[in-house]
């Protein structure tokens, strides 16, 4: 079910942090918040790689993989 929702919200850009509709003053995330959430994280992922490798880049955007950094 969550599958075909994924699917058919997936028509335009979409936040990478959150999903939702991309702001044209934040792209390609929906607000700067998101932005900086995306930014933490790719940095926690660059300071501190995990020791597993993810097998699909497919789930990257379904799976919440944050080693370090809590919200
Ligand atoms: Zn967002």
């Amino acid at each position: 079910m969550a599958d075909l929702k994924a699917m058919k919200k997936s028509n335009g850009p979409a936040c990478p942090t959150c999903g939702k509709a991309e702001s044209l003053d934040n792209r390609p995330f929906c607000s700067e918040r998101c932005r900086e959430v995306d930014l933490n994280r790719w940095l926690s992922g660059a300071y501190a790689i995990p020791a597993v490798e993810k097998p699909d880049p497919d789930e990257q955007e379904t799976g919440e993989i944050l080693p370090l950094s809590r919200n």
